[in-house]
């Protein structure tokens, strides 16, 4: 038993070793991705619900790794966060969607576009004034950006939080809070913070069919939010049922499979090309 045990130990310390390698590669990889030119960005399209008009867009983060192919980004941000690559990161995205939100103008499609931004990019040197010098960069009028955050960022409620985001708002640039209703902001911590939308997680929408108990706690966060006067966005609409019971319930815009998968700008230029309502 005393040496199948050490076997066991032995062979459990070699998996963990192999982890921890794959993960060193990962990290090395990922250093190298933005000069690499693997990084892409893609864009899903954010309608009206009702009438299905497009409003804006999403820039959703893509590595295209030589061998392993396309990595999603749940699985490397938390990575770059941890290693702060988020820093470098996070400025390409920006710089490139900013870049490619004006592509589409050009071609007649003005959108407004939305940008994730981690919490970590802030202590990496993130602010306004990093933010307004790529916007005139690119000649974008800041009312036509909108910053995504998570809920995590509210939870400290700190004066520095409130004074970061503030930031942004003079500038007249929008904030919205990401994945809302999987953290644990209530109304009385949106109160505290300048933000214009939430983003009602997928995780909710999904079970808009089925699962009473989620259909009623999407009801509390529409309502939530139309008391506080916030734009409401709903995420990972895939089928005909949800889109209409988002619509009769009083939430306004959407996005997800049902109307677009994320797609990168030439696809995504074509794709409105041939759009109709
Ligand atoms: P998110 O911000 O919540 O983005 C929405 C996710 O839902 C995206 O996953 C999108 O592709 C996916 N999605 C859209 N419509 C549907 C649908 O109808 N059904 C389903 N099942 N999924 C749908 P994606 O692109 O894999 O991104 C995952 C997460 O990675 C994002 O979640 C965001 O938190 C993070 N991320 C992506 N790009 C960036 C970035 O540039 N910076 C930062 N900091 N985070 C990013
Ligand atoms: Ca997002
Ligand atoms: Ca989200
Ligand atoms: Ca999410």
């Amino acid at each position: 038993a005393k040496q199948s045990g050490r076997n066991q130990a032995h062979f459990f310390t070699a998996a963990m070793q192999e982890h921890a390698n794959q993960r060193m590669t990962l990290e090395q990889d990922l250093r190298h991705a933005l000069e690499r030119k693997q990084l892409e960005v893609y864009y899903q399209p954010i309608i009206t619900g009702d009438s299905g008009d497009v409003k804006g867009v999403e820039a959703l983060l893509r590595w295209h790794h030589p061998e392993r192919g396309m990595i999603p980004p749940d699985q490397f941000i938390p990575m770059a966060e941890e290693t702060g690559l988020i820093g470098s990161i996070g400025e390409w995205v920006l710089d490139t969607a900013c870049q490619q939100i004006q592509q589409l103008a050009a071609a007649g499609h003005e959108l407004y576009l939305s940008v994730n931004v981690s919490e970590r990019q802030r202590d990496l040197g993130l602010d306004a004034e990093a933010v307004r010098a790529v916007l005139e960069h690119h000649n974008l009028h800041p009312s036509r950006l909108i910053l995504e955050i998570t809920e995590g960022l509210l939870l400290q409620d700190s004066e520095e939080t409130v004074t970061w985001l503030q930031g942004f708002k003079d500038l007249g640039i929008s904030l919205a809070i990401d994945d809302f209703g999987t953290g644990y902001s209530s109304l009385s911590y949106l109160k505290h913070f300048p933000v214009d939308s939430l983003k009602i997680d997928r995780e909710f929408v999904r079970d808009l069919d089925s699962d009473r108990y989620a259909g009623s706690l999407v009801t509390a966060i529409i309502s939530m939010a139309a008391s506080l006067e916030l734009r409401l966005i709903a995420e990972g609409v895939e089928t005909e049922k949800q889109r209409l019971t988002l619509v009769s319930q009083g939430c306004r815009y959407m996005q997800g499979y049902l109307f677009c998968p994320p797609l990168p700008v030439d696809k995504l230029s074509s794709w409105l090309d041939n759009y109709r309502p």
